[in-house]
């Protein structure tokens, strides 16, 4: 091992952890990890030494045990609307993308989670890239951070980061621990100091992950749906074979229930002629009706409508303005709320399902995929990436 692979890169770690490799490794007390936790967050400060209310013994020790990595930007890219784009540089094969939207009155983040993507939606460009592995936390974080310096984010003043989605390149849920460990920096107040209800994972539904998420952490639940039948589904989203809509529902309704106040965004991106219809509409309602009234709770389920964005080589098409209008109007009718998401940041091909950043290699797909199912369902099977 090299002496900087045996460092200790602290943006791998959350308040407990750095709690604790102060306490166990540093003989330190718990206040100085927060120190350091402060600089790193809020003034964006790696290097030991600038971190001026730390003793020199300390900063010394530091120096030898630790370092703060953080991701390299290779560029970044404004858009005409305000959209900002990085590709993020990970470890000089791969790089990855992360998006920045302004709006009135806030300013989200959408972070990616992998690099690449296994779950081969077909309507998604990430899926194109292949999947090569999980991010680590400090590479979740560090997109945050990267921003979030950028943007000359102060917590507590006036901020301009004040959301983050994970809707970036990758299945969050498939990447559980380091995902749940940066949405924890994400929203100390120590790190970033988001609300809860201001750090959204989005999941095209793995199901008993759905389920230790409910039980690990408290941030919003958006889900990617697409299709309300099970056929159409399988088709869009090939997890569905694996965990079938009543499944993901069913899931779903647990996540309510165990997160009182709580309410679920299913995403639902609108392709030309494939799920835009009316009977798409109406089947969407019902699915949502009843999830609202199995629950007894108004307002339980948003439904988000995201107008496709095409990328190269792609067989979908966005559904025209008549159709999108139509859609919504039909849910709103049956008492669904239900918004259209305004595409932003296309001009640089920041709008969703439009990241690739850069995937060194491709073929690991199924075979990663197929572990890490099994990893999470306990070895039955991994067929649902066709
Ligand atoms: N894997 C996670 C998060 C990444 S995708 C998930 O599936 O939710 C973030 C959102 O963008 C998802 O709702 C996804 O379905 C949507 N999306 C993917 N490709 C798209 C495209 N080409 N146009 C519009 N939305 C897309």
């Amino acid at each position: 091992m090299t002496e900087s692979t045996a460092k200790q890169n602290l943006l791998d770690l959350d308040r407990e952890g750095l709690e604790r490799f102060f306490a166990d490794e540093l003989g330190e007390k718990r206040f100085r990890a927060h120190q350091v936790m402060k600089w790193i967050h809020h003034r964006h400060v790696t290097d030991f030494d600038e971190m001026t209310d730390l003793g020199k013994p300390l900063r010394a020790k530091l120096l030898e045990r630790a370092e703060v990595i953080v991701p390299q930007v290779h560029f970044d890219k404004p858009s005409t609307d305000g959209t900002h784009k990085w590709l993020l540089g990970m470890d000089g094969k791969n790089a990855i993308e992360t998006v920045y939207i302004p709006d009135k009155g806030r300013g989200t983040l959408c972070v990616s989670s992998q690099v690449g993507c296994a779950l081969n939606c077909q309507f998604c460009s990430t899926a194109t890239q292949g999947f090569n592995r999980n991010l680590s936390t400090a590479e979740i974080i560090g997109q945050v951070w990267v921003a979030a310096k950028h943007l000359g984010n102060i917590p507590h003043k006036q901020r301009r980061l004040t959301n983050v989605v994970m809707m970036g390149m990758g299945e969050p849920l498939m990447n559980f621990d380091n995902v749940v460990r940066a949405m924890s920096v994400m929203r100390d107040d120590l790190g970033y100091g988001l609300a809860n209800k201001r750090v959204t994972l989005s999941t095209a539904g793995m199901v008993p992950m759905i389920d230790r998420l409910s039980e690990e952490s408290d941030v919003s639940l958006a889900v990617s749906l697409h299709a309300a039948n099970d056929e159409l589904r399988t088709e869009l989203v090939p997890l569905n074979k694996k965990y079938p809509i009543a499944e993901l529902m069913a899931a779903c309704e647990r996540y309510v229930r165990r997160k009182p106040r709580s309410s679920i965004t299913f995403e639902y991106t609108l392709m030309k002629d494939v799920n835009d219809q009316p009977v798409h509409a109406r089947q969407l309602a019902r699915l949502m009706r009843q999830f609202g009234n199995a629950l007894q709770v108004k307002d339980a389920a948003k439904v988000n409508l995201i107008p496709f964005n095409p990328f190269p080589g792609t067989r979908f098409q966005r559904s025209g303005e008549d159709e999108i209008r139509a859609f919504q109007k039909l849910l709103l009718d049956a008492q669904v709320l239900t918004m259209v998401r305004r595409t932003r940041g296309d001009d640089i091909d920041a709008a969703c399902g439009q990241l690739k950043g850069q995937v060194a290699d491709r073929t690991r797909r199924q075979a990663e995929f197929r572990k890490h199912l099994e990893q999470i369902t306990g070895g039955e099977g991994g067929d649902a990436a066709a």
